[in-house]
């Protein structure tokens, strides 16, 4: 194999659910079929990351223009800016917007509470979620973190550290199934989920 080939193939098994094999099969396809396809695929690579980045607010994924990300919900004048909804990753926030119930706007953790990978309450951005409740006049914080032994944990943890502040901290009902990834929830589970929230 061409050291170019071996260089392509290790790049693109260190994506998310692709294997050597994988990577290699995308590599030989990339190299018969139609050459404007690697060349646009090259390109918007190239660009990613100069063009989209956390959005300075929430952490969803934004547009940065001028050297400053806000992304479409914050920028959302339509969206009450007193509910938020805490979320682990982005995946989620995009399974509950995709379910359409939400009208509030979101706050990314980026990770969740696991003491078994090493991950404790100072890697969490709960100075900066804590500032935000403050800075907007927050009424309610809707906790989907997943119902999972972390994201359980997680919830707990807002709810402690979040409480003195005289918010609504909710949680989102069951119908996500134990242990299940939002991202996999139906519009209907996530909807139902949210609008039977209670308080945590
Ligand atoms: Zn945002």
């Amino acid at each position: 194999m061409s050291p170019k080939i071996r260089r392509l193939v290790k790049l693109l098994s260190r994506l998310p659910g692709v294997g050597e094999k994988t990577a290699q099969r995308y590599v030989l396809w990339l190299l018969t079929a139609d050459d404007a396809l690697s060349r646009e695929l090259g390109g918007e690579l190239t660009s990613l990351r100069d063009e989209l980045g956390p959005c300075a607010r929430c952490g969803n994924i934004a547009e940065i223009k001028d050297g400053r990300a806000l992304c479409d919900v914050c920028a959302d004048g339509k969206r009450d800016a007193k509910l938020v909804c805490v979320v682990a990753r982005v995946h989620d926030l995009m399974a509950i917007e995709r379910a359409g119930s939400m009208r509030g706007r979101y706050f990314v953790l980026g990770r969740l509470l696991s003491p078994l990978e090493g991950i404790g309450p100072e890697d969490l951005p709960i100075a900066k979620l804590i500032e935000r409740i403050r800075s907007e006049d927050v009424a309610e914080v809707i906790v989907a973190t997943p119902p999972s032994v972390d994201g359980e944990a997680t919830a707990l943890l807002l709810k402690r550290e979040l409480s003195p502040l005289g918010v609504a901290i909710t949680r989102i009902a069951s119908g996500v199934p134990h242990g299940g990834d939002l991202e996999f929830a139906d519009p209907i589970t996530m909807g139902r989920a949210l609008s039977g929230r209670r308080a945590l």
